[in-house]
């Protein structure tokens, strides 16, 4: 049966959701790691072995929504708010291009209001000047009006962020309040790819009611949709969040969540071939190494966390976020050995753009 599977990865031939299914269900370690070759395989013939970095600044942990998993949502009034002054981000975005990591993210929870359209826009210019258009721009702030993203794209913006969650209707449901809808997800995803962006997205993987199928179909969406770049990761979770008190006893399945972390990577790699492929943080947060554990797999770009120490304990998503007592250059060391290590290299000063985007372009 598997091996059937992996002659028909060999040939090229598409792979089926049943196909998919068995394959998330890998068991044996060795098929898993024969899995994890093949999907290395595929991203050395489409992509190569160059990892690509953006470095992250949190710029602000204000947010509208609540998401029943994120522990910056709305109604969790633990958190100490903050937004980032526009020097304090100019300052990161500098680091980011001195440090010649090519490419930054701006990731905040999601605001609407002229006054946050135009403090982006604002600071989308003054990036772009200040290092002289060499620094590649991706914002990961949430959905918004398609007038609103034309006016970041035309900024200075290129690559846009927002991740589906669930492509499954009936589990977006159980993991947002009713107020927050799919379909509007869906079409900002839409405006964004025609307004010009490279278009990213993903899913959270283990979650709570979550089935291999619904994974399987994730995998599928995402080649439907043709996304340009995929930023997914494990659930995680936060304590002071509904979904947390709904779940409580979804501790135990962590090596599962990293394994199943992995094996998506994985199957995107293989199905999707030439996507920029993100390692999140929250694989490492499950394994000191799961970052690198994912550039294995088939992920080919990673995003060190660029943001201020004092403002980093305040962006917790979920629990156990690492390296918010550690400054950014030291785990940034730490990242470039192993990056070496497992005898991939890093492009430096690069934009990194998506192969796949270029292509169509
Ligand atoms: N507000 C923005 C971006 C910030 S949240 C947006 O909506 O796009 C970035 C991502 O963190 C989310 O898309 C979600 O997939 C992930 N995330 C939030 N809570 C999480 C949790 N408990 N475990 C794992 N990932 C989580």
């Amino acid at each position: 049966m598997i091996e059937h599977l992996f002659k028909k990865m060999d040939q090229g031939a598409a792979l089926f959701r049943n196909d998919l299914v068995s394959l998330l269900e890998l068991e044996d370690q060795d098929a898993i790691e024969a899995l994890f070759k093949k999907a290395y395989q595929v991203k050395l013939a489409h992509v190569g072995n160059r990892v690509r970095l953006r470095g992250l600044v949190e710029i602000s942990n204000i947010c509208i929504k609540e998401c029943l998993y994120c522990g910056i949502r709305k109604g969790n009034s633990k958190v100490c708010r903050y937004r980032m002054r526009e020097e304090e981000i100019v300052d990161g975005a500098l680091v980011t291009w001195k440090s010649g990591y090519g490419s930054l993210v701006l990731q905040a929870g999601e605001q609407q209001s002229e006054g946050w359209t135009a403090f982006i826009e604002r600071l989308l210019c003054r990036i772009k000047k200040e290092t002289r258009n060499e620094l590649g721009i991706t914002l990961s702030l949430g959905e918004q009006s398609r007038e609103t993203y034309e006016r970041w794209f035309k900024a200075g913006a290129h690559r846009y962020l927002l991740r589906i969650e669930s492509s499954n209707r009936d589990l977006y449901s159980k993991i947002h309040p009713e107020n927050h809808d799919f379909h509007k997800r869906l079409n900002a995803l839409n405006d964004l790819r025609k307004i010009g962006y490279q278009v990213g997205t993903g899913v959270m993987i283990g979650l709570p009611w979550q089935t291999t199928g619904d994974l399987a179909d994730d995998i599928l969406f995402l080649k439907e949709i043709d996304v340009d770049m995929v930023g997914m990761g494990p659930y995680l979770i936060h304590g002071d969040t509904p979904l947390a008190r709904q779940c409580p006893d979804f501790h135990h399945r962590k090596s599962h969540q990293l394994a199943m972390g992995l094996k998506m990577i994985a199957l995107v790699r293989i199905v999707l071939k030439d996507v920029n492929i993100a390692a999140t943080t929250a694989l490492q947060t499950l394994d000191p190494k799961g970052r690198e554990m994912g550039l294995l797999a088939g992920a080919n770009v990673i995003m060190p966390n660029v943001s201020r120490m004092d403002y980093k304990p305040d962006y917790s998503l979920y629990d156990n976020k690492p390296g918010q007592d550690e400054s950014s250059e030291k785990s940034f060391e730490i990242l470039r050995q192993n990056i070496e290590a497992i005898g991939e290299t890093i492009g430096f000063h690069e934009w990194g753009d998506s192969p796949h985007f270029l292509k169509k372009a």
